[in-house]
């Protein structure tokens, strides 16, 4: 199947980037969020992250324009309806999430591909929400998506071979790296990075080094770009202790148990850079 327009429900963080990644690798998107402020904001925010390439000179004032004139912003969803493929990257919650896809999957065409852009919620309980399993994918891009080359392709249950392939070329078409994977909690990435966040704040909490020697040691002896402390203050405690105790749920295993550090902050309400202080003030 070939892809040459993408629906895209929601307009913020990761709705605006995929439009972004979409509209200046030549693809038509059709935008939709439920209020003409929301999509108003969704392109200027690409507006202005195009101005930032220009700046750099990575990209000439022709080549923004270009890319904006392929996004079509709505509040429709019937404007959807162009589209081959539809990402949902709508507010993670997965009650909004049902409804928003049993709404695309009664007004979208019979082969539309449907993907969803959930960080944590299960691709095949999503699935399940539609008629189409088959044809509908996990696709977890990376925030800043114009920068960051990962996407995972989770594939449900039910996902056939010809969804997974279409979505994976289309990934590469993106000039993104796509990783597959199967369904189940954190997927891979956050699988792997967040119960190390975890174990950073176990580190802190037996006094082992400081805060900044801790991320000091990650970042030059592993070569990470941010160190893991600091890094929970960019995601947000809460979101990292959120995902932490999905583990513990889904899996039942005394590994993923959260520091009891990381709770204690969160009770505190050190959230990270979002109230101001974390594990480091700011
Ligand atoms: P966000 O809050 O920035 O944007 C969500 C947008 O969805 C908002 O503009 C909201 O108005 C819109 N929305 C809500 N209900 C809607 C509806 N019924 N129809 C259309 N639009 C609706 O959130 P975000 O950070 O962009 O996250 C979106 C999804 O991407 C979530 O599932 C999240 O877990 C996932 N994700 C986020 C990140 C990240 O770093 N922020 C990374 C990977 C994946």
């Amino acid at each position: 199947m070939s892809i040459t327009t993408v629906g895209i429900v929601g307009a913020g963080t990761m709705g605006n980037g995929i439009a972004q990644a979409c509209a200046t690798c030549g693809i038509r998107v059709v935008m939709v969020d439920i209020n003409e402020a929301a999509v108003q904001r969704g392109l200027g925010t690409v507006a202005a992250s195009l101005d930032r390439l220009i700046k750099k000179d990575k990209i000439s004032a022709a080549d923004k324009d270009a890319a904006l004139g392929r996004i079509t912003g709505s509040t429709n969803y019937d404007d959807l309806k162009a589209a081959q493929l539809v990402i949902e990257a709508a507010t993670e919650n997965e009650a909004l999430k049902v409804k928003i896809l049993g709404q695309l999957d009664s007004l979208l065409p019979a082969d539309t591909i449907i993907a969803t852009n959930t960080s944590s919620i299960s691709i095949t309980k999503l699935a399940a929400a539609t008629k189409r399993a088959d044809r509908f994918i996990g696709m977890h891009f990376f925030n800043p998506v114009p920068m960051m080359a990962l996407v995972e392709i989770i594939r449900g249950l039910a996902t056939s071979d010809a969804t997974h392939d279409a979505v994976k070329s289309m990934a590469v078409a993106l000039g993104k790296t796509p990783i597959t994977v199967k369904n189940a909690p954190g997927f891979v990435v956050n699988r792997i990075l967040v119960p190390m966040i975890n174990e950073a704040f176990f580190v802190l909490a037996e006094g082992l080094a400081t805060p900044e020697d801790i991320d000091a040691g990650m970042k030059l002896g592993c070569n990470h770009p941010i160190g893991p402390l600091a890094l929970a203050d960019m995601i947000g405690l809460d979101v990292c202790l959120a995902v932490m105790n999905v583990y513990v749920e889904e899996y039942a295993d005394s590994k993923y148990r959260p520091c009891p550090l990381l709770k204690e902050m969160v009770a505190a309400g050190w959230l990270g850079r979002k109230t101001g202080r974390g594990v480091y003030r700011y």
